[in-house]
């Protein structure tokens, strides 16, 4: 049966926790109870170095309800790197994990809709809020312009979804195979391939805490996401040298059209005309200098450069990976190495 793992980071969620852990635990008991999933599925809080009394509430709630779990980490690494942290910690338990935030703004019942999903034989499934009426209009706003932004970078993003997210053992195994340090997890996931799927719900209000993201976090969140997946910007900078090498070429041709019109200023055509055609030489010369520094940026990163999802043989990959067999396991990760 589905042994299914919830990963929850959960920074200063003290104001929510005990509220969270109600709800999950009903929903997971259910689960349980309708054999949708196995009763070793777990709950597993990670806490992001919070400040508020957060981990000790997870200890008690761990040492009275066997379906939670806690990891601490040393200190707050950031939401991004506080999933990784859980999902490594499932990959060695887990058939499937699911991420989601503490304040379970993401309606908890597509969880339902995510498992029927994986048993069709998906191993990734996005959870996608279908409207944001409920956010306020500055949230909605700067999320969606966010999406925007990101695609216009060239980040291939799925729209309007956030963490929330099923992925299969296999998927988790080979997520941990992107071993970058500047962690966009969102953009990550769609480079992984296989089969996949959208489920649509609902997102909710926090229903207490404040939002861990205020602004500035997301304006870095979102410099982040373009910095850590797509060489876009260096390319602009490219792309404004041989604008501006142009205009400086038209410029030329046009104060040579009025010199043998008689219409001249003296010494103002060369000057113009060198300000816009050195300028346009210098970006476009740190712009070809940045195509390279961008080449070694994404060779550092060690990304995995195909990941096999089926051979016509015996073994296929993905039984390697269901099994349980240590060994297998690590053959199919130094098999990334290479
Ligand atoms: N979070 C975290 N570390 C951080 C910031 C946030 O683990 O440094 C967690 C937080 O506890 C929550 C999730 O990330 O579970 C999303 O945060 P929040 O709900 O505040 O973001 P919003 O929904 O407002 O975008
Ligand atoms: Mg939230």
């Amino acid at each position: 049966m589905l042994k299914l793992y919830l990963v929850i980071p959960c920074y200063n969620e003290n104001a929510v926790i005990d509220e969270t852990t109600k709800r999950l635990n009903e929903k997971l008991n259910g689960l349980i109870r309708s054999k949708a999933v196995s009763p070793a599925s777990r709950v597993v809080y990670i806490d992001d170095g919070s400040t508020d009394g957060t981990w000790e509430k997870i200890e008690s709630i761990s040492a009275t309800n066997g379906l939670f779990e806690g990891v601490k980490l040393s200190r707050n690494y950031g939401h991004q790197n506080a999933l990784l942290a859980g999902l490594h910690y499932a990959a060695d338990h887990a058939d499937a994990v699911i991420s989601m935030d503490a304040d379970l703004q993401d309606d908890i019942d597509a969880i339902d809709k995510m498992i029927a999903e994986y048993q069709k034989g998906c191993e990734v499934v996005y959870g996608v809020r279908s409207k944001r009426k409920k956010d306020s209009f500055f949230k909605r706003f700067t999320a969606q312009g966010f999406y925007k932004l990101l695609r216009f970078m060239g980040v291939e993003i799925v729209f309007n979804h956030a963490d929330y997210r099923l992925l299969s053992n296999r998927a988790v195994k080979e997520l941990l195979g992107f071993k970058e340090v500047n962690l966009f997890l969102r953009g990550i996931v769609p480079m992984l391939g296989f089969k996949s799927a959208k489920v649509y719900y609902e997102r909710g209000e926090r229903f207490a805490g404040e939002s861990k993201y205020p602004l500035k976090k997301m304006l870095f969140f979102a410099l982040q996401g373009i910095t850590s997946l797509s060489v876009k910007p260096i390319r602009l900078i490219t792309i404004m040298g041989l604008l501006c090498f142009l205009v400086s070429m038209v410029l030329l041709i046009v104060f040579i059209a009025q010199y043998f019109m008689g219409i001249t200023v003296s010494g103002w055509a060369s000057m113009i005309t060198s300000i816009w055609g050195l300028g346009g030489l210098q970006l476009l010369g740190i712009g070809i200098i940045g195509e390279y520094i961008g080449k070694i940026y994404l060779e550092t990163k060690k990304r995995p450069r195909f990941i096999i999802e089926k051979t016509t043989g015996e073994t296929t990959e993905a039984s390697m990976c269901k099994s349980v067999d240590k060994s297998s396991v690590d053959q199919s990760e130094d098999s990334q190495l290479f």
